[in-house]
Formats: structure tokens, sequence, C-alpha cells
């Protein structure tokens, strides 16, 4: 069975749906997602056209082959590379070089900047609202301004945990990301930035770090501190 759902309310009912989890549990079940993606093995370069602006085009020629890769498998916070690097044109460069590019049509018309460096300024913008302040009521405006997020969902069979549950299908890259990023800020942990290295990191229960953790990380927890040490010598 498959179910279409076209979410084209503000994205906040995405979120809303994701969070949904029968059962009683604190830590929520998340759902799978499985995302075929296409890259050109030769690349991505900027081009710049009239009346488009800027795209990200690929650089090998229409009928060579692309090759098949699933950017959101590695890790569940690609999402926060996105939102990290993605509001410049030459950090999307990179990302589109190495994760496919964002848009159904990124390996026929090309990605237009302009349109995907907007996602990731407002990506940016929600998660650094969520880290600084979750009391604050200018959230829900906030999210109601975030964009509507378009995947097919299927029920299948878990043989691990023997029952079943969703699988969401992102349409394209962008809509991964922003699965991606709903459950992330939907499973009730906390996201706050590193105080060394400016990243974004998750806390509390299930993420490894403490719910009061000032960096990502015990490196760069040591690294910020004896720099700290040096600069008071
Ligand atoms: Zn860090």
């Amino acid at each position: 069975m498959v179910v279409i759902f076209s979410l084209l309310s503000p994205n906040v009912t995405a979120i809303l749906y994701i969070q949904y989890t029968p059962g009683t549990g604190r830590m929520a079940q998340l759902q799978t997602i499985n995302f075929d993606w296409w890259r050109d093995p030769k690349g991505y370069r900027i081009v710049r056209e009239k009346p488009w602006g800027h795209r990200i085009v690929r650089k090998g020629h229409p009928r060579e082959k692309l090759e098949l890769c699933r950017p959101l498998d590695p890790t569940d916070s690609l999402f926060r590379v996105f939102a990290n690097i993605g509001t410049s044109p030459k950090g999307l460069l990179d990302f589109v070089n190495r994760h496919g590019p964002l848009t159904l049509t990124g390996n026929d018309q090309g990605d237009p900047v302009g349109h995907v460096a907007w996602h990731a300024r407002v990506m940016q913008d929600l998660l650094k609202s969520v880290s600084a302040d979750r009391q604050q009521t200018s959230l829900a405006e906030k999210f109601n301004g975030a964009p509507a997020v378009t995947f097919d969902a299927m029920v299948v069979w878990d043989p691990v945990a023997k029952a079943a549950k969703w699988e969401l299908r992102p349409r394209s890259l962008l809509d991964g990301l922003w699965l991606q990023f709903g459950q992330a800020v939907t499973r009730g942990a906390n996201i706050r930035t590193c105080a060394h290295c400016g990243a974004w990191f998750e806390t509390g229960a299930g993420t490894g770090r403490r719910l009061d953790s000032k960096f990502c990380s015990d490196e760069h927890r040591i690294a910020f501190n004896s720099l700290k040490r040096s600069k008071e010598k």
C-alpha cells in the first residue's frame, strides 16, 4: 500500500505528522527514511544564465550515466551540514558534489542557487531558534514560515522489531533533509551550538551528550579549554 502525502499546508503539519508515534515509550521510534538518489560522477559546477540566475549543473553530458547514491544513510544529521554550509553558493556546490543535487530536476535543469540557499537559511534560522530558547513564543510563528515536505509513505514489515512501521520516501534530497530535520526537532532532544566549532549537536537522553553540554564532543571541550588557558597566559 502506498499512501501519498502531499502536504500543501505549512511545514508544521509535516512535523506534527512525524511526531506522531503510537505507543507509550519515551524514546520515539523513528520512521525509516528510504532514499535512492543520483549524482554525476564527474561532479557539478555553477553557471549563470538569464533569466534564472545561478544554477548548479552537472559536469557530465546529459547522455552520460549518473551513479546511484544513498546520501541519507550514513548519518541522520546531514541536514545540519546543509544548514551550516548551504547558505553560500560555494558551500552549496560542495554539498552537491558530495551528495548529489537537491531538487528533483537538479540533474536536468540544475539546482537554482537562490532557491536552495533560501531553504538552508530557513533551516539554519529554525535550528538557531530551537537551540536558543525552547520557551520562545515566536517559535510557532517561525515554524509557520517553513516549507512543506513532499514524500511517499509506505507501510513495511520490520523483521527485527517484528512490527509494521512507516517507511518514508522523500521525493528529493531537499525533502529528505527536511524530514531528517523534522525527526531531530520532534524527538525531544535539545539542539545546541558547540562553543568551539559552532556546529549543531543534540543533547539529552539517547544522544550521548549531557543535556547541558556546551560542546559537540569531548575533543572540542578539551580544545576549547586549552585554547582558553593559552590565551590567559
Ligand atoms: Zn564542536
